[in-house]
């Protein structure tokens, strides 16, 4: 059994001593379940209004605090009881204001760690502290339930987000939804189904997480390393020709062609016009980005190469943070990754700045 206070728990000091001592001298709950022992192991959470139907309905007095998906065989979330939750113990303050207390502090001390099988789901362990305290069992309500976003909601958001969507038109196309779908009904059950701005900025970060693998919440350097760093296997990175890392002395620049435009450069780049266009405000920290361009057979230019860097550490203003020196650079770069057709090396006959 685990010795330490999980640190994803929000308590005060006088909480956490109580906790020690509980940890110390063994009052803590630990129940393992086999695949064939599930019916006891539902029977268990049930009654301590720990399943998933329970939790989601938002109205137990469990809240998540934890929980984990990068464990080799299980998955592990931790809950809380929401009456001994000490808010101001949470670091991230700037959250603090979003999510409203629902019941008075009572310093009760349950807790619980519920691992499933991450191939079968079947339960595992649970593991934690159940007895709430009696200041906890008489608390009522001091603020209606949270209602959490309809699944369907969720899912329409998102699928608006995958085709690059803008929170404005997410919010106008759940609004056309509600009115013409849902005759203006904004609650169904337990659920809401009116999306507010913040809900896209909660499931734009899970989707960073789920689907490009980026943490929004750790520095842009480490995301950056680990989307074009060494250690991935994506497209992305099959992508990347050129990668290097922000440092005191050196700028962040990436460079990125996919095999089909690598393609195109050479079908119509080849011994013809290049154009290069850059742009500055593309995002709110200082980067250039520089695109590299062929024109077709309808004359339309299509983009076959991305310079992105950021300015010489100097530099105030970005948009005077390149030169022929960087420009040429990345340009040597590209050539290098289209490699050689017929034993000769790719060269444009004019390149456009
Ligand atoms: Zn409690």
């Amino acid at each position: 059994m685990a010795n330490k206070i999980d640190k994803h728990l929000l308590l005060n000091e006088t909480q956490k001593q109580k906790l020690v001592y509980l940890i110390e001298n063994e009052f803590m709950v630990e129940e393992y379940w086999g695949a064939n022992q599930q019916s006891e192991a539902m029977k268990f959470l049930e009654q301590n209004n720990l399943l998933p139907q329970q939790i989601s309905s938002g109205l137990t007095k469990w809240r998540t605090r934890n929980s984990r998906n990068d464990l080799k065989t299980m998955n592990k979330v931790l809950y809380q009881c929401t009456t001994g939750t000490f808010m101001s113990s949470r670091k991230d303050i700037k959250d603090t204001g979003k999510s409203q207390q629902q019941y008075k502090f009572t310093e009760c001390l349950a807790f619980i760690e519920i691992s499933t099988d991450k191939s079968f789901g079947f339960y595992i362990r649970a593991m934690g502290y159940l007895e709430h305290s009696e200041a906890c069992k008489r608390a009522t309500r001091i603020a209606p339930p949270v209602l959490n976003l309809h699944p369907l909601v969720k899912e329409m958001a998102f699928d608006l987000l995958k085709i690059n969507a803008s929170t404005n038109q997410i919010l106008t196309d759940n609004q056309k939804f509600i009115e013409q779908k849902c005759n203006g009904k904004v609650i169904i059950g337990n659920n809401r189904l009116l999306l507010k701005a913040l809900d896209i900025t909660n499931i734009m970060k899970n989707f960073r997480k789920t689907y490009l693998n980026i943490d929004t919440r750790v520095q842009v350097e480490n995301s950056s390393k680990q989307l074009f760093g060494n250690n991935e296997d994506s497209e992305l990175k099959e992508a990347c020709f050129h990668y290097q890392p922000k440092t005191t002395n050196s700028r962040l620049e990436i460079a990125i062609s996919t095999k089909s435009q690598r393609e195109l450069a050479w079908s119509f780049g080849h011994e013809n016009i290049l154009l290069l266009d850059g742009t500055f405000g593309i995002c709110n920290r200082k980067i250039l980005f520089f695109i590299l361009m062929i024109l077709d057979q309808q004359r339309q230019g299509i983009p076959i190469a991305y310079f992105i860097f950021s300015p010489p550490s100097q530099n105030k203003c970005t948009s005077s943070g390149y030169d022929h020196k960087i420009l040429k650079k990345f340009f040597q770069k590209f050539v290098i990754a289209l490699g050689k057709k017929n034993n000769i090396l790719f060269s444009p006959k004019v390149l456009y700045l």
